[in-house]
């Protein structure tokens, strides 16, 4: 039985599962090119796609989002002040690499293939359908093989959700039976998390209320407010501490409420609780409180792990250690969030952290398919280029050890940043036009 792929040379099904199918994504008929899969389609898997050399590799990438996103622009989204077009880009758009929509399942480093679970439904059965009978359509999963791979599938997000600033909270206020008390209680937004991530949303929030929401309900005026909750005493604890104090500082004058050392421990549809006491009433929460592991990950065997994170932990060369010899693997690299370093300083679950290996991944994989080997090639280094937060629309915070800027300043270079990082042209036009457009007209609120 063969499985046929529109990018595929097609081969003979390996029997290992019934119900698994075997397919090559080579192009080895046309050249002798290396088969590099790469999972995940985030700020590791896509920069690998877009940078590694395609004369020396048929790439393949799976993913269960079609798109990259580009996350830093996430929280702009959320207000209007982005399209969220503007921050994804599609993986089909990087030129000569195949793209397969689905989850990974599982890795067989012995046989070099990995499972896949496609992430679409199956296609109609027509022929059951048209005669009325139930149809038998089924998923089904399937196996690729590869000479190199990739592991880039990220981590999930501790109950992190932002459902978009919900319009219907500042409608239901604007009912004429709705109290003052109601109101408050409606338009109260909790951010829990008092991270880079928690503080950008908290931010922006504060930005479009003030800037948008107070022209277009001016009756509600008087009645919103902004939480910021953190375990830690504290918001963006990763920062110097000027800067932290900074942020604060200006946080309080623009009333946003930080309520450091403040544990959560349950959470209603409207309410959270305070250190299992005090119930506190909410319209709207985002919850950004870090990360949690990647269950493709926890479930992978084979490959050694870190005990608390989970993340696969990587040798000099980025390559997971084989759990049996405790040897860095030479076919297999694993970037990004989903891993740590075995020796060494942990690095930081960025968007910086990731692309960095992902250049270096891509250029390790053009040495070793020039005939070079790991023993050769130079370890991996990241460099801190600085770490920076939204606090205002005119106002950044950026921190690390080379810069340590405020204001104006450092608000050109946030946005001067971000537009070369893995942005296509057409984003690169549409995100200062949407900038250009909510400076000049305000956010646009509209829902769909
Ligand atoms: C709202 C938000 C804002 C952020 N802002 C910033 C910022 O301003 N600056 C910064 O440096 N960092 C920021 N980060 C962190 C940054 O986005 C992450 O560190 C970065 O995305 C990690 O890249 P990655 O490739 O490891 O994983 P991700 O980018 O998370 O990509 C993982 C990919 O793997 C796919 N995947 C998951 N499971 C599977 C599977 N089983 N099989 C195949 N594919 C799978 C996912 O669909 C996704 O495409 C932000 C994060 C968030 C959530």
């Amino acid at each position: 039985m063969l499985l046929r792929h529109p990018n595929a040379l097609v081969i003979p099904r390996a029997a290992r599962h019934a119900h698994a199918r075997l397919f090559s994504t080579t192009s080895n008929i046309l050249g002798d090119k290396q088969k590099l899969v790469i999972l995940g389609s985030g700020w590791g898997g896509y920069n690998v796609a877009r940078q590694v050399d395609k004369r020396l590799y048929d790439v393949t990438v799976v993913s269960p989002n079609s798109y990259f996103s580009f996350t830093p622009f996430l929280a702009s989204t959320t207000v209007g002040t982005l399209e969220y077009r503007c921050a994804t880009e599609p993986v089909r758009g990087i030129k000569q690499v195949n793209y397969a929509q689905g989850w990974a399942n599982g890795i067989d480093f012995a046989r070099k293939t990995v499972e896949v679970e496609p992430a679409i439904p199956p296609p109609p059965d027509f022929a059951r359908d048209i005669a009325g009978k139930p149809s038998q359509a089924k998923q089904e999963v399937y196996e690729i093989g590869y000479d190199k791979l990739v592991i880039a599938v990220g981590c999930y997000s501790a109950s992190f959700g932002i459902p978009g600033v919900s319009k219907e909270c500042l409608e239901q206020a604007s009912l004429p039976s709705v109290t003052d008390d109601q109101k408050r209680t409606l338009l109260h937004f909790a951010v829990v998390g008092g991270g880079p991530t928690g503080v950008e949303f908290a931010a922006e929030l504060h930005d479009f209320i003030h800037q948008d929401v107070r022209r277009l309900y001016p009756n509600l005026a008087d009645f919103f407010s902004i939480s910021l909750y953190d375990v830690a005493p504290h918001i963006l604890g990763s920062f110097d501490a000027s800067l932290r104090a900074y942020a604060e500082q200006k946080f309080a004058r623009d009333k946003v409420k930080i309520k450091g050392g403040s544990k959560i421990t349950a959470v209603g549809p409207d309410w959270l609780e305070l250190e299992g006491k005090e119930k506190v009433p909410y319209g709207m929460l985002v919850w950004s409180t870090g990360l949690s592991p990647n269950p493709f990950i926890q479930k992978l065997r084979g490959v050694s792990k870190d005990e608390k994170t989970q993340s696969l932990k990587v040798g000099p060369h980025l390559t997971p250690i084989d759990d049996e010899t405790g040897r860095p693997m030479s076919d297999v690299f694993a970037i990004g969030d989903n891993c740590m370093p075995r020796d060494g300083p942990k690095l930081p679950a960025t968007a910086q952290v990731a692309s960095q290996m992902a250049k270096y991944t891509s250029k390790t994989l053009g040495a070793l398919a020039r005939g070079g080997s790991l023993a050769a090639i130079e370890r991996f280094h990241w460099r801190n280029r600085g770490s920076m937060a939204l606090v205002d629309r005119s106002n950044k915070s950026i921190s690390g050890f080379r810069s340590r800027l405020a204001g104006i300043s450092a608000w050109i270079i946030w946005r001067s940043y971000y537009m070369t990082l893995a942005m296509g042209w057409r984003n690169k036009i549409l995100v200062p036009m949407y900038w250009t457009l909510a400076f000049v007209f305000g956010r646009d609120v509209t829902r769909f």
